[in-house]
């Protein structure tokens, strides 16, 4: 059978509906970028996704859809990429105007002139934010129900044994408090701290694995908050001659019980781990940045070495000798706190001069 004879348009018409097709393509961001990844041309999808209009946004660089912490790089990469293999294929978050992000999968592709230079790149756009928060949420469920079975295990089958040890070495001291030996009553003393202080160990596990479950987010002027936090250190503050300079906080919603434990956490450590001899001069600061703010807990304390600005914020990571009492979770926690917010903490620091403890918090997501 013949098929019938397709409309053949011509090439002008045929271009012209192609671009229409693209310009009214709805789910997809179809970008053309110059050389230099300047803005030429975009549809009507990639004003639905991005925010701007179009006059916003043509002659400006598409590294601004990037969030901030891979703006300087990664637009920059893919554009090299692109440029020397053809194409170049990303998925991660990106930024609207108003500063709110979502979940896109791209390809760059280069264009290029009848000579073969690359003269410019199309760049489409995917919106898989449904998609993201779905997965997100999958994975979540499944961490939480991982997370239960701990908490069991971690409040019932060990404790039980080292409430046990803990009983039978009071027994012991007890009943023998008259007969036992000097040394015996030392290597009781020492069973009974190492005991003891597993059992707390384990309970700051326990705490840190329930951050978070069953809060909820409200309002927060964290002005007042971060005032209780230290009304609630006061005494610690008084003793060590801390001096405290707070600029003003925003008001977010926030994990607010959390939040507060994340300020109480560095501002101790803040004066924790101080200079000898040098009163603790700390220091805490916020700024907006695209839809989310920076605050910041500034020390002059003992400083932390570089190679040492990750491990921690793991459990139980502590460094050096340790002149104070600690079990090495406050930062776990503060890092756990932060991510609630889906913010991120991280330090940087000059040791022998003091430490500053950024964490970001985030508007759209609380
Ligand atoms: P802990 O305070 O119980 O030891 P943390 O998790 O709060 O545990 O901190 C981990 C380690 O990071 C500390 O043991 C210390 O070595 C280092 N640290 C934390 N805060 C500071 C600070 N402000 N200045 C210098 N070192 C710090």
């Amino acid at each position: 059978m013949i098929n019938p004879q397709p409309t053949i348009l011509n090439a002008e018409t045929n271009g012209a509906v192609l671009l229409r097709m693209i310009d009214e393509i709805q789910d997809y961001a179809i970008i053309l970028l110059d050389i230099n990844g300047n803005i030429q041309n975009w549809n009507a999808g990639a004003a639905r996704i991005k925010g701007y209009t179009e006059q916003e946004i043509l002659g400006k660089n598409f590294e601004l859809f990037y969030v901030p912490e891979e703006r300087a790089v990664k637009p920059r990469q893919l554009l090299k990429t692109a440029a020397a293999v053809g194409r170049a294929a990303d998925e991660g978050w990106r930024q609207r105007k108003d500063g709110s992000r979502f979940w896109s999968r791209i390809t760059i592709t280069a264009v290029h002139n009848a000579n073969g230079e690359v003269i410019g790149y199309g760049k489409v756009t995917h919106d898989l934010t449904d998609f993201k928060k779905a997965q997100q949420a999958r994975l979540l469920e499944i961490r939480n129900q991982e997370l239960s079975e701990f908490n069991y295990i971690a409040s019932h089958d060990l404790q039980e044994p080292l409430r046990t040890v803990i009983n039978y070495v009071q027994l012991i001291k007890e009943d023998y408090y008259n007969t036992l030996t000097t040394d015996v009553a030392t290597y009781l003393g020492v069973i009974e701290n190492s005991a003891e202080r597993m059992s707390k160990l384990i309970q700051a596990l326990l705490q840190y694995s329930q951050l978070g479950q069953k809060s909820t987010t409200v309002v927060t002027d964290l002005n007042l908050l971060v005032k209780a936090v230290l009304e609630d250190i006061g005494s610690l503050l008084s003793a060590t001659g801390a001096q405290i300079s707070v600029e003003p906080l925003p008001v977010l919603k926030v994990y607010s019980v959390e939040l507060r434990q994340l300020f109480q956490n560095l501002l101790v450590n803040a004066v924790k781990f101080n200079r000898p001899g040098v009163a603790p001069q700390i220091k805490i600061t916020a700024v907006p940045l695209n839809g989310h703010w920076l605050l910041a807990v500034h020390d002059n304390g003992i400083g932390i070495e570089q190679k040492h600005y990750t491990r921690i914020f793991h459990v139980f990571q502590r460094l050096g000798p340790q002149p104070q009492q600690g079990y090495g979770i406050g930062l776990a926690n503060c890092k756990k706190i932060a991510e609630l917010h889906g913010g991120q903490i991280w330090v940087e620091s000059e040791p022998g001069a003091g430490s500053v403890f950024y964490f970001t918090l985030f508007n759209e997501l609380i």
